[in-house]
């Protein structure tokens, strides 16, 4: 195909649910990847089980993807997780709901989707063309006209971009839909990372790469610096999170560090930001306190009973904090010393210096402004006939299948607004040929 009324631009979750929802609305549709197949990043996520979306009613997701969650009101609105779940079941994908209301394929298998996905667009007349890697938009007199590839142009009527954001670049996401979007005369929000490790300051999360703890809470705790801290005062909590983290060459990681992580990021600018980790949240201070008194009357040494309490190399490095001598009898610890263990198992602090970099992070904050594209139809108010979906869109959220949600929401409408706005310029220009011609027909 040389032209199409519509190109979509990225062959992720975004684009295939637009390419899907224009054809099926009558409209020639090429969409172009510069992958060797579609639906890579979709294909990992959730560690290869695919978060598809969430149980949460629309405040909640709406809420989740503070401060820029109202633009995606009208697009939830019109298409939702039932929807999305009852068209994937026509697809023959049947899902399951876990912790947190997370939404997960059956299977287990987030390529299922993926794969579903392809299979319906194929089967809607969409022309797939992968490794073929978009470079522009070709604009005239304030519309849309077709698409630079690297090697010529194709014409059409109407553009989705739907290229993700700038994380994961192997995935094929490497932030081209940034600087299209820029040429046209869109403001991108500086990017950053979203739902990312986090890198700290101490050296000792080297020695515990790998090791992740379950039931653990992390607490974000936060003290304001600059002017600002003399109207706030101390390092407060901010947030907590209950489950599962991981250490990691540069900090730490793991889910509940991701789901802190956004608020992190807002809180660094601002501030100071540490991580208390409470290794034991089942028991309190003085609980610890008397479970740590009866079970130094029946081991001899600290080292030895620590590995009763925590995994060996992470009790390791708690008795290096303690400043207690491994070897020291448990029957000479003093009081001062119980108290200082407890600190840590209770308050093991981490001073939070930054963000990882982008392209680990699972999600980009940033990207296409939502001022510049009107929330009902996903087109740009800058460039007619051009529109935008998914992550490319300066919108994110927090864990649980909700990014993945705006994705398939924002393709949807702009699939949809697409094949209308095509259908509109043609009756358009049906009627203005009529009106011109001297026999109208
Ligand atoms: C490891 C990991 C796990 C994740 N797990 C989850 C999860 O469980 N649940 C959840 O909700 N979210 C998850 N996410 C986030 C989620 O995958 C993304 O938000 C979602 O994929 C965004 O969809 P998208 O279609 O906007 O972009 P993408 O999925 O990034 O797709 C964009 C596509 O555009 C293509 N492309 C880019 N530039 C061009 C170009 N110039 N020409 C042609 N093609 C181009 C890319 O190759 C890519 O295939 C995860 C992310 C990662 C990295």
């Amino acid at each position: 195909m040389k032209s199409a009324d519509v190109i979509v631009v990225g062959g992720g979750p975004a684009g295939m649910m637009a390419a899907g929802r224009a054809a099926g609305l009558g409209a020639s549709v090429i969409l172009l990847e510069r992958n060797s197949r579609v639906g890579v990043k979709l294909r990992i996520s959730g560690k290869g089980r695919g978060n598809i979306t969430n149980t949460a009613d629309i405040h909640e997701f709406v809420q989740s993807f503070h401060p820029n969650g109202k633009f995606l009101y009208s697009a939830f609105s019109r298409f939702f997780r039932d929807e999305l779940l009852d068209l994937l079941n026509r697809l023959g994908i049947e899902t399951k709901v876990e912790r947190g209301g997370r939404v997960f394929p059956v299977t287990d298998r987030a390529a299922d989707v993926a794969d579903a996905l392809h299979r319906w667009i194929e089967s809607l007349g969409v022309a797939v063309r992968t490794g073929t890697r978009a470079k522009s938009v070709a604009v005239e007199e304030g519309r849309v006209v077709g698409v630079e590839l690297y090697a010529g142009r194709i014409k059409c009527r109407a553009v989705i971009i739907a290229t993700g954001g700038a994380s994961y670049p192997k995935t094929g996401s490497t932030g081209d839909g940034y600087e299209i979007a820029r040429a046209v005369g869109h403001t991108i929000v500086p990017i950053r990372s979203a739902l990312a490790g986090l890198v700290c300051a101490e050296d000792w999360t080297k020695d515990l790469q790998g090791l992740s703890l379950r039931n653990v809470t992390a607490k974000l705790v936060f003290e304001h610096s600059g002017s600002e801290a003399s109207v706030k005062n101390k390092p407060r909590a901010v947030c907590e999170e209950f489950g599962e983290m991981l250490f990691t060459h540069f900090g730490i990681s793991g889910p509940i560090i991701l789901t802190l992580s956004r608020q992190a990021g807002e809180l660094m600018n601002k501030g100071y930001v540490w991580i208390s980790i409470d290794l034991k949240p089942a028991l309190d201070h003085e609980k610890l306190h008397a479970r740590l008194i009866r079970d130094f009357k029946q081991t001899k040494h600290l080292r030895n009973y620590i590995p009763q309490l925590l995994p060996k190399r992470l009790g390791e490095v708690i008795i290096e904090l303690s400043g207690i001598p491994p070897d020291k009898p448990v029957n000479t610890i003093t009081a001062q010393e119980r108290a200082q263990l407890v600190n840590l198992l209770k308050d093991l602090r981490l001073r939070v210096l930054r963000l990882a970099p982008i392209e680990e992070a699972i999600v980009t904050a940033g990207g296409v402004s939502t001022k510049e594209i009107d929330p009902k139809t996903m087109m740009s108010k800058i460039v007619k006939g051009l529109f935008f979906a998914g992550e490319v869109i300066d919108i994110d959220a927090c864990t649980g299948g909700f990014n993945m949600q705006a994705a398939f929401s924002t393709g949807w409408v702009a699939g949809e607004s697409s094949a209308l706005y095509v259908k509109d310029i043609c009756n358009k220009q049906l009627l203005s040929s009529n009106v011109l011609s001297p026999n109208p027909t």
